[in-house]
């Protein structure tokens, strides 16, 4: 269980709209998943999930695949940074042949 499962008060947020704007704007970097790489992915099983843990703006979600929601995540790094496995690599804004990833739903 994930502290965002239990029933407990927290202070996370869901991301939204705020007076800033979509955050993801500001970004000059985007988070790029190698889901051979990716163990949840790899095994096709919960696991890991460790950028879900550190992200935060809590845009990353813990499903399998994962997926990051561009909108919101500012290119902080941190995921890359945490990930256990190397599976995340943070690519240029302006690089054209950057894959999307992690689109809002
Ligand atoms: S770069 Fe990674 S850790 Fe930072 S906001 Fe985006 S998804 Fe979250
Ligand atoms: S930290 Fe890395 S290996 Fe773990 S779920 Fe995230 S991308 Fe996959």
């Amino acid at each position: 269980m994930g502290t965002r499962d239990c029933n407990h008060t927290s202070a996370m947020a869901t991301p939204s709209v705020g007076e800033a704007g979509r955050t993801g704007d500001w970004r000059t970097q985007r988070p790029v998943v190698d889901n051979s790489k990716c163990i949840p992915a790899k095994n096709n099983s919960p696991g890991c999930f460790s950028c879900w843990m550190y992200c935060p703006e809590a845009v990353i979600k813990r499903t399998i695949p994962i997926a990051i929601d561009l909108d919101y995540c500012k290119g902080c790094g941190i995921c890359a940074e945490e990930c256990v496995s190397g599976a995340i690599t943070m690519v240029p804004e302006t690089d054209p042949g950057a894959p999307k990833l992690g689109v809002r739903s």
